[in-house]
């Protein structure tokens, strides 16, 4: 007689063909780590462990033998009932292909790394790392046709980051989602690590405590190391996910209060941004502390000038004896470039003398290159995303102008300087920004969307030219760009500049759901766009989210030629590296 296996029994069969749950290892699996540099070492096992049945190898070797002490089993973590085994602050020297395996006697679970040296010679002095938050190829063809316009198709010049020789695609998800956030974003570049969302210089494990995770080093420690100086600045809060991403270690990128700790740990050189609150001891007025430290105060001790307007950033920079500079220009980020310069909106009547990004720059470098060791220097240009966000088109095209006027600033230093500078330009993540035409104002139609100009009907838009900086002086010109935006709350699209300050497209009602911003319902021919995001619920969305298109690379100067063709984010870490030779060479190196 034959079995016959019932549909019921076959899926039993294969419920207990699945394997138990297995151990997460971290670093995990194909994780690139550059020989030399430091991490955690964790191991999370399923449930309680039997310490006697648990063995850890790498290469074969009990892990102590490679990594130089024994890991700590811990056998209730946080209490719950799972055991881990943990051993922080660890490195390998020695290049090559790694195996790490973990076993509790009942299920194995195995992890490649690969550690990579660095060529024995720097080929660069200093790095320059631009990011444009959520910088998109539409904010770079804006800028563009903004700041140079065209005739007969043809641009009338080429924006900086145009006229650098080395591009790549770079895909940015993170190891929990095809969508990434500018925390683990930026850590990608800052560490060389895939990591998840929120989270900046750890990977993502089961650790209660957000700052708990397994540690990996980022790029200010290695280099500071090496002797070099090092340097954040961005027009965000400086405590703000791409900058902190420089220092910071947790799974949480809002632990603001943290991250200024973090900050004043790591001795980085020059820091400018905003976001001053959370330097001020709790008793302060508009502190945003929940401790008494009074970080200013700190930094001053350590010797570190401080800044609190572009006329205090520069006299600082001025005076030949400041390696040292704390820069905080805003409560909040520091204004974008359309409310500095031209309109005057935002927070620029409570902060008149706030530096822009480029000036921010020239100030970093003026600083950072008393260094006789070279400099690594993050500039980011934030507000592109967070314009991206509240869909302000024009705004978040300005910025893109500014961030270019700063390559351009940091290519003609660059050449002034010895040629000795890699200079990468990119973003960390996308918006689902489009150019779809324009609008155009002397057309008859009264209703505001039958004035969009698509095809040959949008024409060319006509701004007037260009100031020396790139910058239109008038963005509500009769035909203007129309930037489209993919994902959306619901929201009145009024197809004009927001002259009164940054577009709010969305806010909550009393029941809680996520509606239109009725301010905008009035104005005449104002269409109300029904949104394609959650609207109620932890996920509701008030704006605008990022997308998970690649995102453009653009390199110049030594080790830029290694910038080609489609790369993971975290292959950036991996240039600036080689570029400036950081892993421990010859006996140091273990060979
Ligand atoms: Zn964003």
């Amino acid at each position: 007689m034959k079995f016959a296996i019932s549909p019921f029994a076959a899926l039993v069969a294969a419920t207990l063909a699945l394997p138990a749950a297995a151990q997460t290892i971290f670093p995990i699996d194909r994780a690139d780590i550059l020989s030399g540099s430091h991490f955690d070492f964790k191991v999370e096992f399923p449930g309680i462990v039997d310490p006697a049945t648990v063995t850890v190898t790498i290469n074969g070797q009990d892990h102590a033998k490679v990594l130089g002490k024994p890991a700590e089993l811990i056998a209730r973590e946080d209490g719950k009932e799972v055991s881990s085994l943990l051993l922080r602050d660890v490195s390998i020297t020695r290049p090559g292909a790694y195996t790490v395996t973990a076993s509790d006697g009942v299920t194995t679970k195995s992890v490649k790394w690969n550690v990579y040296a660095t060529p024995a010679k720097r080929a660069a002095k200093n790095v320059i790392l631009f990011i444009g938050d959520g910088f998109s190829i539409a904010h770079r063809t804006a800028a563009r046709i903004l700041s140079k316009g065209l005739v007969e198709g043809k641009y009338n010049g080429k924006l900086a980051v145009d006229e650098m020789p080395y591009m790549a695609l770079l895909s940015t998800a993170g190891t929990d989602s095809i969508i990434t956030d500018s925390a683990n974003a930026a850590h990608a570049y800052t560490t060389g690590h895939k990591s998840c969302v929120n989270a900046l210089g750890v990977y993502c494990s089961r650790a209660a405590s957000t700052l708990d995770h397994p540690k990996v080093e980022t790029i200010a420690s290695i280099a500071k190391r090496r002797g070099m100086a090092v340097g954040a600045v961005t027009n965000s809060e400086i405590e703000d996910a791409t900058p902190a991403a420089m220092v910071a270690h947790t799974r949480r990128r809002s632990d603001f209060n943290d991250i200024v700790k973090m900050y004043y740990d790591s001795k980085i050189d020059v820091m400018m941004g905003g976001g001053s609150p959370n330097f001020l001891p709790k008793s302060t007025p508009g502190s945003k502390r929940n401790d008494e430290t009074d970080y200013i105060e700190q930094f001053k001790q350590a010797g570190y000038a401080l800044a609190t307007t572009k006329t205090e950033m520069f006299a600082a920079a001025d005076n030949a004896k400041t390696t040292k500079i704390l820069g905080l220009y805003n409560t909040g980020n520091v204004d974008g470039a359309l409310d500095l310069k031209f309109l005057k909106k935002g927070s620029v009547p409570k902060f008149p003398d706030q530096p822009d990004v480029v000036e921010e720059m020239e100030a970093a470098i003026k600083i950072l290159s008393r260094n006789k060791n070279g400099f690594v220097l993050m500039v980011e240009s934030a507000r592109i995303d967070k314009y991206s966000h509240s869909m302000d088109q024009e705004r978040a095209i300005y910025d893109a102008i500014m961030l270019d006027n700063a390559v351009r600033k940091a290519k003609e230093w660059a050449k002034a300087n010895g040629n000795n500078t890699l200079i990468l330009v990119t973003a960390d993540h996308t918006h689902s920004v489009s150019l779809v035409g324009t609008v155009n104002d002397e057309s008859k139609e009264s209703e505001l969307r039958n004035r969009v100009g698509v095809y040959e009907g949008a024409g060319f838009p006509n701004y007037p030219a260009p100031d020396a900086d790139g910058y239109p002086n008038k963005v509500d010109v009769s035909r203007r760009l129309y930037m489209a935006f993919g994902s959306s709350p619901d929201y009145y699209e009024t197809f004009a500049p927001h002259m009164d300050g940054e577009f709010v497209p969305a806010i909550k009602n009393a029941e809680g759901i996520m509606v239109a911003n009725e301010k905008h319902k009035d104005i005449p021919g104002a269409v109300l766009r029904v949104g394609n995001l959650p609207n109620k619920g932890s996920r509701a969305a008030n704006q605008g989210v990022h997308t998970g298109d690649d995102v453009l690379l653009t390199a110049m100067g030594p080790g830029a030629e290694k910038v080609h063709g489609q790369m993971e984010n975290t292959a950036l870490f991996r240039i600036i590296t080689e570029a400036l030779a950081l892993a421990p060479q010859g006996k140091a190196a273990g060979k």
